[in-house]
């Protein structure tokens, strides 16, 4: 039997979050198990503490970090009614400028680890405010509401590669 390393409690039980399997203390709530699922449902928690869906999490902490960017409406898709998902955001300053053609270059990098293609759209409205999202055309099927779902994680991790990458141009502070 294992015990809660938070509190000690000797009752944990095996939970399903968010198709993850974790231990869960059933006293004080802290999680246990492979450190990539109880980072996957801790992820998840933030996510909707934040009211942004999880899928969609990953690429909206890795834009919302770029200096010059600002989140302004994200999704994360839904299979059943196919709709893709997509994050759009406003640039703020010439910085933000900077941030478009770095994201551009790792778009087109991306290309080879991404299901699908993702293009960056200016979006119509009286704000300048760009989307980026699938180049499909909607409603999607849910293979590829799936698809794009998979490819929100796989560029959140490829763009933060890229931007500690020696091309990456960095608005200047302040
Ligand atoms: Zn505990």
């Amino acid at each position: 039997m294992e015990s809660c390393s938070e509190c000690g409690n000797r009752a944990v039980a095996a939970r399903h979050y968010d198709g993850h399997s974790v231990l869960e203390c059933e006293l004080c709530g802290a999680l246990a198990g492979s450190p990539g699922a109880v980072r996957a449902v801790l992820d998840a928690r933030a996510a909707r503490e934040r009211g942004v869906d999880p899928a969609a999490f990953p690429l909206v902490r890795v834009l919302g970090d770029l200096r010059g960017l600002r989140i302004d409406a994200h999704g994360g898709g839904d299979r059943g009614q196919g709709v893709l998902p997509f994050v759009a955001f406003q640039l703020v300053d010439a910085g933000g400028l900077l941030q478009l053609e770095n994201l551009g270059k790792s778009l087109q990098l991306a290309v080879r680890t991404s299901e699908l293609d993702w293009t960056i759209e200016l979006e119509p409205g009286p704000a300048l405010t760009f989307a980026l999202r699938p180049r499909l055309p909607a409603p999607a099927t849910a293979q590829a509401v799936a698809a794009a779902q998979q490819d929100l994680a796989t560029l959140a991790r490829a763009i933060e590669r890229d931007s500690r990458l020696s091309w990456w141009r960095h608005p200047a502070s302040g």
